[in-house]
């Protein structure tokens, strides 16, 4: 391409070069499910390919696309793919890839009422379809879309804290259990609090926060003129799907006057399913709750979602008010989502959430989130019928934890972590499927994360079937 001080293209390059973007997009979503899902390259392998200098000179723009295309976009793991069990998949949905690229090529600044009204409006009014789902306070409630779960954890940290401590957080002390998503502590020292103002409670056989623990936690802290400030509580943790009893911890908070924040960014799309609201309940009395809909909301990334009781919360914490942003600021119901949180300028997250809902309806979401979790009821099944294997954390919000344990052989712990380690390495190195083990109470353990809707009973039976293969090699 000849230089381009403009960085244009004409009306008809843009719209060649556009149609071939959405062919090889839509492409992908058609065929995806017969490629690698899995893909490792060293960084020897990539600087072979990708070294470069900036050039000084632009080239075709068909052949850069066409280079990311074969190169690029092929050497990335498919957390979409049906067999990819691992991690939390990100099953994601064509509406709203689409309403992403539309929110990108208008440039939609997404962060005040002035600057985009209708952004704003749309934040607004999804975020309220959210808290309606999570019997929060609609009128007074509010939140915002993050980056993710963790941006969205920070940002219910920092709230609790300038709620509960104003500007001395020196005794103050976060209560979470092992079981917790590492993001929260990467928060809490991002933020500043040292290590000894975080008390990590031990779990129940069922990976539930030990109740009994909390208490005696709260309390020595309590005696010891300490500040216990917010207990942060899993609704559906990362490794197995289990769900802290919301309703007793929202009790300790509320007698202690703690902030209770409740962690649902694996769990949250529960939410939408009969079973897995119940599972989640108590979740309506927390101060604040992070969800992830890039995860089980079907959302591409990158979106997550803090929700709060209390909308002035966010405002309370977040704005500051430079002379700059003088004529933007609008009147209260406006919501500038720059006062309710770290970013300035933002995408439009909302889109994507708005157009995928009024496109397929909350029902089919409500629908693939229930198939989700009998999915993992009916692996569950499946495994307990087998002499192969053996469950060892039963189908929780669709996580299920298990491992080759066949009943005639007797193996020894130490055989069976390794068996089970070298089934995982194999069958994700085959390509076929993402399988990766975690620890649970030291066992190492195969976990599927079944919340991809595409994902079908016979994917799980061949996958197994896989497994058991590269134990007879
Ligand atoms: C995934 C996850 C997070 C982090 O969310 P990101 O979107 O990856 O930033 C936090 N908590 C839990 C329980 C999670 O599963």
């Amino acid at each position: 391409m000849k230089t381009n001080r403009k960085l244009t293209l004409s009306r008809e390059e843009m719209k060649t070069y556009g149609y071939k973007v959405v062919d090889t997009i839509v492409e992908h979503f058609d065929t995806q499910h017969t490629k690698n899902p899995f893909s490792t390259a060293s960084r020897a392998e990539m600087d072979n390919l990708f070294l470069e200098e900036a050039p000084e000179q632009g080239s075709d723009p068909h052949d850069v696309l066409d280079f990311v295309t074969e190169k690029v976009l092929s050497e990335i793991n498919i957390a979409s793919h049906p067999k990819f069990y691992s991690f939390v998949p990100g099953p994601s949905n064509y509406i709203s890839a689409m309403s992403d690229t539309l929110a990108t090529g208008f440039n939609v600044f997404s962060g005040g009422w002035v600057a985009s009204a209708a952004a704003a409006e749309l934040e607004i009014i999804t975020i309220n379809w959210l808290l309606k789902l999570f019997k929060f306070p609609v009128k007074k409630g509010g939140g915002i879309f993050t980056s993710g779960g963790s941006m969205a954890n920070l940002t219910a940290l920092v709230t609790a804290r300038r709620q509960k401590c104003g500007d001395d957080f020196s005794k103050a002390v976060i209560y979470m259990s092992d079981q917790t998503h590492s993001s929260n502590i990467k928060a809490i020292r991002t933020i500043g609090f040292r290590k000894d103002q975080v008390r990590i409670i031990p779990t129940d056989l069922e990976f539930k926060m030990s109740f009994n623990k909390l208490k005696n936690a709260v309390a020595r802290d309590q005696l010891a003129g300490l500040q216990p400030l917010c207990i942060i509580a899993n609704a559906g943790t990362t490794n197995t799907g289990t769900v802290d009893d919301l309703r007793e911890i929202s009790k300790i908070c509320k007698a202690e006057n703690m902030w209770m924040h409740v962690d649902a960014a694996y769990g949250g799309g529960a939410i939408l399913s009969e079973k897995g609201s119940k599972a989640l309940r108590g979740i309506e009395k927390a101060d604040s709750v992070t969800i992830d809909p890039h995860k089980w909301f079907y959302q591409p990334y990158e979106m997550g979602c803090l929700l709060v009781r209390n909308h002035k919360w966010l405002s309370a914490t977040f704005s500051e008010k430079p002379e700059y942003l003088r004529d933007i600021e609008g009147n209260e119901s406006e919501i500038n989502f720059y006062d309710h949180g770290v970013q300035l300028t933002r995408r439009f997250r909302a889109l994507k959430f708005y157009m995928s809902v009024k496109t397929f309806g909350l029902k089919s979401f409500r629908e693939a989130v229930s198939y989700n979790i009998e999915l993992a009821e009916k692996t569950e099944a499946l495994i307990r019928k087998s002499k192969n294997w053996e469950v060892i954390s039963p189908a929780t919000l669709a996580v299920i934890n298990f491992r080759y344990n066949p009943i005639d052989k007797n193996l020894s712990e130490k055989e069976l972590d390794a068996i089970n380690q070298k089934i995982s390495h194999n069958v994700t190195n085959s390509g076929e499927a993402v399988l990766v083990t975690t620890l649970l109470q030291n066992q190492v353990v195969l976990r599927m994360c079944l919340i991809n809707p595409r994902t079908s009973i016979q994917d799980v039976k061949d996958t197994l079937n896989l497994c058991v293969s590269y134990v007879q090699e």
